[in-house]
């Protein structure tokens, strides 16, 4: 029986059909395997093990619309409807990392979108909570991230330009669209050693990602890290 059963196994390794050591072509796991090798291979400014250890098991091809799904974990931003779209998967993982977040960091986003840099963030952090202009953004976005699990997760719909002072002060605040220069309500929500990442610039270009820092003794730095592209910061009427 046993001589039988390794026959069988050698015929199919020669064939090329093993099922034991090859995963199905184009299985989420395996094309998040390859997103991670090129996010680290992005850069300089490169990402930690931990950021990526995370961005290996958030299921990004749920948070992309059914149409792009085959190209869910390519390292480039992808359309979500609305004219907006879903951050390229090395800049999630920078401002991630920019963020600096432990497990007792709470935690505001500027402009949820899908959902999900909100959902790397709330692997890493205490509770996040996410703001988005776009209505029907924002539904979808808690939609999916209630479906997945993700109960450390608050989103809310409206101008972000504000923050959320019900629950700063903030130890991160994460802004994934590009205002001409830093809303002065997000740097005053940012509790001792905060850290504000931010893309400012005008649409479309010259975009500079900026990390602003609020120092114990209440000042605040100003760091440029990279030049990007983001979606505009809009603002209600
Ligand atoms: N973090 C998102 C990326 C979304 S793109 C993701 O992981 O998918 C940026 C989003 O910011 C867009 O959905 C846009 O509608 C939103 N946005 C722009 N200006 C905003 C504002 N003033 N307040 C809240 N959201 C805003």
């Amino acid at each position: 029986m046993k001589q039988v059963f390794a026959t069988v196994a050698a015929a199919l390794v020669a064939a090329g059909c093993s099922t034991q050591e090859r995963d199905p072509p184009d299985a989420p796991v395996t094309a998040a395997e390859r997103m991670i090798e090129e996010i680290q291979r992005s850069g300089p400014p490169y990402v930690g093990e931990r950021v990526l250890a995370v961005m290996k098991n958030v299921p990004r091809h749920e948070f992309v619309p059914e149409r792009y799904r085959g190209a869910a974990y390519d390292n480039r931003p992808l359309p979500i409807g609305e004219g907006q779209t879903i951050s390229q998967p090395y800049i999630v993982a920078l401002m991630t990392e920019l963020a600096a977040v432990d497990e007792e960091s709470v935690v505001l986003e500027v402009g949820t979108g899908s959902g999900y840099q909100a959902a790397v963030l709330a692997e890493m952090a205490s509770h996040v909570y996410t703001i988005e202009i776009v209505d029907v953004l924002a539904r979808q976005a808690a939609r999916k991230l209630e479906e997945l699990g993700y109960q450390n997760v608050s989103v809310r719909s409206g101008d972000g330009y504000a923050g959320w002072p019900e629950h700063a002060p903030f130890d991160a605040i994460v802004v994934t669209a590009a205002p001409e220069s830093v809303p002065q309500p997000l740097i005053d929500q940012l509790g001792p050693g905060g850290r504000l990442v931010i893309p400012v610039g005008p649409p479309g270009r010259s975009q500079v990602l900026q990390v602003l820092t609020r120092n114990d003794d209440g000042s605040v730095e100003t760091r440029n890290v990279a030049p990007v592209i983001f979606v505009p910061f809009t603002r209600d009427e």
